[in-house]
């Protein structure tokens, strides 16, 4: 759901970056204007293959537990990161209601909460990696 709402926010804003126009040329050709959206790509891609591999282990019976915790963290907070990123690059109308990307910023951060918040996962995550005998408080 996080990444689905992004990537359509990202093609939206891609395809502003190459129509609107500012000092004579398209905002893509701006450096903070592009980068931004490569490393949303990045990172979106990122989230993608780790949900992909969550799914996989489970398809496959293996203990997920682990990458599952991590995807569940990890992805709505890179999204809502992209998501806010766009809406900057996106301009006021980006912010108003005329556009969606308000809406998707509150579902995905919705997302933050709904799964088991960003600590409880981090604390799967390090009873995991250190064994309960060590978990954190
Ligand atoms: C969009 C959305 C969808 C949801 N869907 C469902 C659903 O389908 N089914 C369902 O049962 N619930 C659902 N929920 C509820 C959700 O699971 C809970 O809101 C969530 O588990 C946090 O519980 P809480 O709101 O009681 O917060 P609290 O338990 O009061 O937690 C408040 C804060 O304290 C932190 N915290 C709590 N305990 C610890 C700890 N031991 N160590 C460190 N930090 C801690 C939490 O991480 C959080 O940041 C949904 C919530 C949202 C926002």
């Amino acid at each position: 759901m996080c990444i689905g709402a992004t990537q359509q926010t990202l093609d939206e804003v891609i395809e502003y970056t190459k129509t609107r126009v500012a000092f004579e040329r398209p905002i893509a050709r701006f450096q903070g204007v592009a980068f931004p959206i490569a490393e949303a790509a990045t990172y979106l891609e990122m989230s993608r293959l780790l949900c992909y591999k969550v799914l996989w282990m489970r398809q496959q019976d293996m203990d997920h537990m682990l990458e599952g915790a991590m995807a569940k963290w990890f992805v709505p907070r890179t999204c809502m990161r992209i998501l806010n990123d766009c809406m900057v690059i996106r301009g006021h109308l980006g912010y108003s209601e005329s556009l969606p990307i308000g809406q998707r910023l509150r579902d995905v951060s919705g997302w933050q909460i709904g799964d088991g918040p960003p600590q409880i996962q981090k604390l799967f995550i390090s009873r995991k990696l250190f064994g309960r005998e060590f978990e954190p408080l």
